[in-house]
């Protein structure tokens, strides 16, 4: 996917009106207070940059998923409010979205002011990306920017259809995503090692894949997905996750892997437990001889310091996916020695969003890595070489 776009820097957005599709899905708690408000302070530089060019400025996200109807608990009232304190100036709030009261404000917008749209998944069309829908939205404005990473795999209203009726560029946190994983991806240094873990192993099979094609040097595999190639080999797993209807395809992985002499690795060791549960019975065994009655929660000591080892001396790192059941603390050791590996490796580190990159950041390694994306199924895309929807709808550098 060519990842070479314009930015809100290549077009006049001078005093202009710009619709930009910001990802404020930021987590809430009981009371509806934001928990955690990263996103809303990732979509700052853009907001600044326009508010410097007198821009009028629309934000339009989505929150949770209201699923095309109004629900009062998914309203963006409580980032307005959190926006209004980043800024240092009032953020009007539309109760709708393209309807008369939205439409009465962007209208009235002054240069160098800046409005909310309420929860764009409010609406159904959204979802459909439905072409008068996204019409509408387009009406409100003379310039769109694409500033949501997060859902930029989705082809939705407001995050592509909205492109075919305005010139279309990126703002800069989706621009950062793009350049740091795209050069890295397309000129990695070597070693190349990634690191995959997770549950899912279907959804990362496909990168898994590329990152062979790419001449990756090391494939770790670890957390949940590692059980299903244990199987593949023939060993034994006992109750741990497995994926059996994988169980060809990821033999047909390791052949190709041998094929273009890259090393996929499986942990050599495990911490299994005789329960899902943080407090059940726990040893350590070697990886595919797990007994009946116990399921695979961690990777062992022997895998962390081999990984360890690998993973220090790479020039490129890519991590996607926990190296255990993290969430509880008696299986977040491997997660963590993985985190620490990742910080103190001396090239290139990418972190591919979800619980790696809140991994990084509960350990306080952040600055230490080189890019944390904002965007966990978009970034697996992005790495994977998918076009994604919402980056392919905009306007290629000159
Ligand atoms: P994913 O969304 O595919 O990245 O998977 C993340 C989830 O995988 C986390 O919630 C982990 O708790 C879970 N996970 C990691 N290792 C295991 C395991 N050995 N057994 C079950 N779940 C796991």
């Amino acid at each position: 996917m060519n990842y070479h776009k314009k930015t809100v820097r290549d077009v006049d957005v001078a005093e202009k009106r710009v619709f930009v599709r910001c990802d404020f899905n930021v987590p809430l708690d009981d009371n509806g207070e934001i928990t955690d408000d990263i996103r809303i302070r990732g979509a700052l530089p853009t907001i600044r940059y326009l508010l410097g060019k007198k821009s009028k400025i629309i934000l339009c996200s989505h929150l949770g998923r209201p699923k095309g109807k109004v629900n009062p608990k998914m309203s963006l009232k409580p980032v307005q409010k959190r926006l209004e304190e980043f800024l240092g100036i009032e953020v009007p709030m539309a109760d709708d979205i393209v309807g008369p009261h939205a439409k009465a404000m962007a209208a009235a917008l002054q240069p160098g002011q800046v409005m909310l749209l309420e929860n764009i998944r409010f609406r159904p069309e959204e979802e459909k990306n439905d072409p008068a829908f996204a019409k509408e939205l387009a009406s409100m404005a003379d310039v769109f920017v694409n500033d949501a990473f997060g859902t930029a795999h989705r082809a939705h209203a407001s995050t592509a259809g909205i492109a075919a009726y305005l010139p279309s560029v990126c703002g800069f946190l989706v621009y950062d995503e793009l350049y740091t994983m795209g050069k890295a991806m397309e000129n990695p240094q070597h070693p190349f090692v990634a690191i995959l873990g997770g549950a899912k192993v279907d959804e990362k099979l496909g990168l898994i894949e590329r990152l062979l094609m790419e001449h990756c040097d090391y494939v770790l595999i670890l957390g949940g997905m590692s059980y299903t190639f244990m199987k593949a080999n023939g060993g034994t797993i006992g109750d741990s996750l497995c994926n059996d209807a994988m169980l060809d395809t990821v033999r047909g992985l390791e052949e190709k892997a041998e094929a273009v002499g890259a090393k996929l690795m499986l942990p050599l060791d495990n911490i299994v437990a005789d329960r899902f549960a943080n407090d059940a019975n726990i040893m350590c065994v070697q990886s595919g001889h797990i007994p009946d009655g116990f399921m695979g929660m961690d990777i062992g000591p022997k895998t962390i310091e081999v990984y360890t080892k690998i993973i220090e001396q790479a020039r490129t790192v890519v991590w996607n996916g926990p190296a255990g059941v993290f969430e509880m603390p008696n299986f977040a050791n491997g997660t963590r020695a993985i985190a620490t590996a990742v910080a103190n490796s001396k090239g290139i580190s990418i972190i591919g969003g979800g619980d790696s990159a809140a991994a990084i950041d509960q350990m306080g390694f952040s600055r230490k890595v080189t890019h944390i994306s904002t965007g966990g199924g978009a970034s697996l895309e992005f790495l994977q070489g998918l076009e994604l929807p919402g980056i392919a709808c905009l306007e290629d550098e000159d």
